[in-house]
């Protein structure tokens, strides 16, 4: 079974990011990079499929500029067989980017396509579901456990207070929660290794892909600055304090 997983080259989880002067967006100048976090679990259930005999060739897709062959790269020393980057330097939106995904999945014809559940710099939450609706292939989002038997695949999604487990018959789609697993460390001897697995370089234009977006951001604003706290003297300041002042109790 072939199994294709898109990985997102995102702002390093432990940056605190800048927002530009211009309010146009965050500043990406001289900022860490790294694989989207719940991108890196897909790729380890991916690994852990291939480990079982379950799949037998892990091909790993990204969407983004020439630098994103480093999180490819990440990804086929994790154990990817292969990798695709689809060249653009554009702001896609999850559209586009699940219209790139559709054009790839028809060309490689994955029996599962693994995708995290969300990118930690857009926070969209959207693309595998869009997948989804372009492909007509089932979906199981927010994986916290995925089992193949045969020809489907059976997810438990976390769901709001629970768990619910859906069957679903491959082609599939799957969009990883936290809980699924825990990603494993590159070693050195495949770090080297993955600079000579293949790596395609494709356009939106050779994909037959226009990826006009419909969506323009208009301002990227930062937080408001929280106040600072106080110390109180006695816990009955501290019920007045959130009884006059507060106003919660
Ligand atoms: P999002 O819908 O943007 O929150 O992203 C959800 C998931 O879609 C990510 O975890 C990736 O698996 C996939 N994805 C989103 N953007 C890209 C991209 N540019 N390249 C590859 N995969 C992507």
């Amino acid at each position: 079974m072939k199994v294709l997983v898109a990985v997102k080259r995102v702002v390093d989880y432990n940056v605190k990011v800048r927002v530009k002067a211009d309010n146009s967006g965050v500043d990406l100048a001289n900022v860490k990079m790294s694989m989207n976090p719940f991108c890196e679990i897909a790729v380890e259930e991916a690994v852990r499929l291939k480990e079982k005999g379950v799949a037998s060739e892990i091909v790993v897709v990204s969407i983004g500029p020439t630098a994103a062959q480093e999180q490819l790269r990440t990804a086929l020393a994790l154990g990817a067989d292969r990798a695709v980057l689809v060249e653009s330097t554009d702001e896609l939106n999850s559209l586009a980017v699940a219209k790139l995904l559709k054009a790839v999945v028809d060309k490689e014809q994955p029996q599962l396509v693994i995708l995290g559940k969300q990118a930690i710099d857009s926070d969209n939450n959207q693309t595998g579901q869009m997948l989804g609706a372009l492909t007509g292939y089932a979906q199981g989002t927010f994986a916290s456990k995925v089992e193949v038997t045969g020809d489907k695949v059976n997810v438990t999604r976390e769901i709001d207070g629970g768990l619910q487990t859906v069957a679903l018959s491959l082609p599939a789609i799957v969009t990883t929660d936290l809980r699924l697993n825990e990603p494993r460390y590159a070693s050195l001897p495949n770090i080297m290794k993955a600079k000579k697995k293949p790596l395609e370089v494709l356009t939106p234009d050779a994909l037959g892909v226009t990826t006009t977006s419909t969506v323009k951001t208009l301002k990227v604003e930062a937080p408001a600055a929280r106040s600072a706290g106080i110390k109180v003297k006695s816990v009955a300041e501290l019920v007045e304090k959130l009884k006059n002042e507060a106003k919660v109790i």
